[in-house]
This record gives structure tokens, sequence and C-alpha cells, in this order.
């Protein structure tokens, strides 16, 4: 049993007190590998932006799950290495799917985990998240629950047929299972495919795929049932046009590739969203810098040199989102 307090880690509970009554939301960031982390806690120390670093269960499976957690250790020591006095990093467990997965992440240093039963019926979704909720809380790790389903595909989450999270349902879901967020689905969705063709427009001038726009209606309702409970939003990468592009354009095929334009997440980070997750433009951004490098330069065979601006852009993407887009910049000084 290691606590992640050991760890110099820290749970969710004050940074999304502070960040729902300053109308901003914090970064969640997935990570698989070490050019990841460094871009993440490089561009979280610079803005001074508080951090959730999420590992996955794909991210487990891929890169070792002891790794993963060492990593975040050093990830620590990395912060106050480059100047950030007093770094504000979690470590989160993203769509844990059973009770075993979580209390592993909680016995092992993470400070937050999420238990995903959304695609349980209803009471089933509150027995297992109420389970992790009191298992987590005698650690003070924080528990994030999701009630309502998201489309899309990403890593082992997958659904075919989305619904909204029926606000009726939210004062009940959190009251009885006693998690300290709510992961809701209010339009956003997994990976870089996040809608069809037919269910968009197009931009008349660029020909451009336009998507529908969040629910926002849905996401006051639940704020009025819950006032000032953190509300999270998966599946919220926009898929910036320019690395789309940056792929195609250097051998890669991603047709229809469309996200969530982030005047929409900017305008969800002031409400009691205050836990933005972003995945799918950090794989863009390493793939398509990953892409143009080798193609400009086909000689090169060592990966530090195709791999370094790669991190440069993810780190670039990472700040812009921090700064223009969640607004966190600053509040962890
Ligand atoms: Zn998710």
């Amino acid at each position: 049993m290691v606590s992640y307090k050991e760890l110099g880690l820290v749970n969710t509970r004050e940074m999304f007190a502070k960040a729902v009554a300053g109308g901003y939301a914090i970064p969640a960031f997935n990570f698989n590998n070490m050019e990841q982390l460094q871009a993440i806690i490089q561009a979280a120390a610079e803005t001074k932006s508080p951090v959730i670093l999420q590992v996955s269960k794909g991210a487990r499976n891929y890169a070792n799950s002891t790794l993963l957690r060492y990593m975040a250790e050093g990830a620590v020591a990395y912060a106050k290495e480059l100047g950030w006095e007093h770094p504000q990093i979690c470590l989160h467990l993203d769509h844990g799917d059973s009770f075993e997965l979580c209390k592993d992440c909680v016995d092992m240093g993470f400070s937050s985990v999420m238990i995903d039963a959304s695609s349980l019926p209803y009471e089933e979704n509150i027995a297992l998240s109420k389970k992790v909720a009191d298992y987590a809380h005698q650690y003070d790790v924080t528990v994030e629950a999701e009630l309502g389903v998201l489309a899309g595909v990403e890593d082992e989450v997958a659904a075919e047929e989305s619904h909204y999270t029926r606000p009726e349902e939210v004062i009940d879901f959190a009251t009885r299972t006693g998690c300290d967020s709510l992961a809701i689905s209010v339009g956003t969705s997994h990976g870089a495919y996040k809608f069809k063709p037919e269910q968009c427009t197009r931009d008349p001038k660029t020909g451009k795929l336009v998507p529908p726009p969040l629910a926002f209606d849905v996401l006051h309702e639940i704020e009025k049932k819950l006032p000032g409970f953190p509300i999270v939003l998966h599946g919220s990468s926009s898929v910036p046009q320019e690395y789309v592009d940056m792929c195609n354009q250097y051998g890669g095929n991603l047709p229809n590739a469309i996200g969530i334009p982030e005047e929409q997440l900017r305008e969800a980070a002031k409400s009691a969203v205050c836990k933005i997750n972003i995945d799918s433009d950090s794989r863009l951004a390493m793939t398509g810098a990953i892409r143009k490098h080798l193609a400009e330069n086909p000689g090169h065979f060592d990966p530090r040199q195709y791999l370094k601006p790669a991190r440069e852009e993810m780190k670039k993407m990472y700040i812009h989102k921090i700064i223009n887009v969640l607004g966190s910049d600053g509040k962890a000084e």
C-alpha cells in the first residue's frame, strides 16, 4: 500500500472546488509514454496550471502499471526541478471498469479514480460506484462516477448508442454513490471521429464539417439540480484541423476526423464543468509531427530526432488548451 500523499500528488477535491468557484476547468491529459508526460509537465509548470495525469486501462496494458506510477512520481520531482514550487498534480485512473482495478490503483498511489459503470443498469451503476467510493474515501482518494452514455471509441471504451445524462437522476445518483465528481453525457464523444458526417452540417466556405452543438440546456439543468457539484466532460478533444491536415499531408489517412469546437469547451469551463478530458488531440499532434519530420528527413532513424519535435508540438497544444480553452493558467502558483 502506497499513499499518493507520500508521492507528492494531490487528489481533486480542492482543485475542483477552486475551479467551480473560479469559472475555469482543470485539464485532464492522458499519457502512455515519457514524451507525453514530459510535454504535459512542462506545459503545466510553465503556465502554473493544476493538472490531472490520466491513465487509462489501455495505458496500463501498454506501458505497465507499475512503471506508469513511478513515472507520475517522477513527474512531481521533475515539475519542481522546472521551477514549479508547489506542483498540483493528480494521478487519475480513467474509465476504471471494476472494483478490483480501482482498488489496485488506490493501493498503488493514485490520488483519484474513475469508476465507469455507466453501461450498467442504473441501480447496478450506483452499487458499484458506491463500493469504489467507500473504499477510496478511506484513503482520501477522490472518485469520479459516470451517468449517461457517451458515443465513440477510445481504448477499451466503446458505445454504439449514446444517451444524454437525465437531469432528474443526478441528485439521487450523487447522493447515493457518494462520488466526488460526475462525468456526464451532453454531446461530447470519445476519439477523433466524434460525429458521422450525416450528424454534421458543412461550412459553405471551407466545405469542412461542423459538428452539432453540445446540449448546454441539459448541462444547465444538471447544474441547477447539483449547485456547485464538480462536473466532468469526457471526449472533449477538439481534433485541431491543422494536425489532421498534417497527418493527411504526410501520408496519413484520417478522413472526416472531427471534434468539439474550442469555443464550446471554453463556455462549458465557465460553468460547473471543472475537468475536461483531452486525449485524441495529443495523439494527433504527436502523429502529425512525427509524420512530417520523417517525410522531410527520410534518413533519420534515431527516435529522439522525431520524438523531440513531436514533444514540442504536444507541449504547444497543451499550453494553448490551458490558457485559451480551460483558463487554468496561474491557478497553482
Ligand atoms: Zn472518457
